[in-house]
């Protein structure tokens, strides 16, 4: 069974009398430990097609089975627990809560889980959130908040914040688009390590060096898939 598999999804956007199809009719599979890069110009549909897969949008039509579950006839609580046991995102602008430390922000997806499940304890958050920042080698900077950290260690707390429950899919939109060429490849280097170590791995990215790092590339045209290239593994 395909970890994602989408059939003829399509999502449209009406703005006034514009209407825009941001997706039409894709249908991909993406197995599990597949690391695979997106990329298209500006507009292409490349964050709707992540916002779809990581259930934040719910598309028009079409099917999105994830682990084999047609997320389309969830109601919003079970999309919302789906995506919090699931899904870790990272994106472009790092999206922390500026007055929380590092480890407060990486915390906070195990505070939700924690509110579902009573068998979590604060030590065992806690615990595993310092676990997850030593994971994207941040252990020193766990009590710095956001301002207090460069871009590339913002990327990092953002990104252990996204592993911290061990989601099957991690969706990356633009990770190193705020940041410089050699800090968004130490970035690339870390996502390659995540990926060795089992975890799927999606990543839209405008540089063509760091979607060659991946093993198979998405390409996006017009809100359709207008390639799908496959390379030796890395
Ligand atoms: P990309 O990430 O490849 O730049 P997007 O997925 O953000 O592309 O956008 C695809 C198309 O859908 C664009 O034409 C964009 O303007 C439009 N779009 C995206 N989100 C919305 C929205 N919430 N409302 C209206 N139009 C949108
Ligand atoms: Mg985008």
């Amino acid at each position: 069974m395909a970890l994602i598999e989408l059939e003829q999804v399509t999502q449209e956007y009406r703005l006034g009398p514009t209407r825009v199809l941001a997706l039409d009719q894709v249908s991909l599979k993406i197995e599990k430990g597949e690391f695979v890069s997106v990329i298209g110009p500006s507009g292409s549909g490349k964050s709707t097609l992540m916002n779809v897969l990581g259930l934040l949008e719910v598309p028009n039509s079409g099917h999105y089975r994830l682990n084999g579950i047609d997320v389309t006839t969830l109601d919003d609580d079970e999309a919302s627990m789906l995506r919090n046991q699931t899904i870790g995102f990272v994106f472009q602008s790092f999206h922390l809560l500026p007055r929380l430390s590092a480890l407060r922000n990486v915390e906070l997806p195990l505070i939700y889980s924690a509110s579902h499940d009573k068998t979590w304890t604060r030590k065992a958050v806690s615990e595993r959130a310092v676990h997850a920042l030593e994971r994207v080698g941040l252990s020193g900077r766990s009590h710095h908040r956001p301002n207090e950290l460069s871009g590339g260690e913002r990327q990092r707390v953002a990104i252990a914040r996204a592993l911290v429950n061990s989601p099957s899919l991690l969706l990356a939109d633009e990770p190193t688009g705020n940041l410089d060429s050699k800090t968004g490849a130490e970035i690339l280097t870390l996502f390659e390590e995540l990926h060795h170590q089992g975890t799927t791995l999606l990543l839209v990215t405008h540089d063509a060096a760091n979607a060659a790092r991946a093993h198979r590339t998405l390409k996006f045209l017009d809100g359709h898939l207008a390639g799908d290239i496959l390379r030796a593994a890395s």
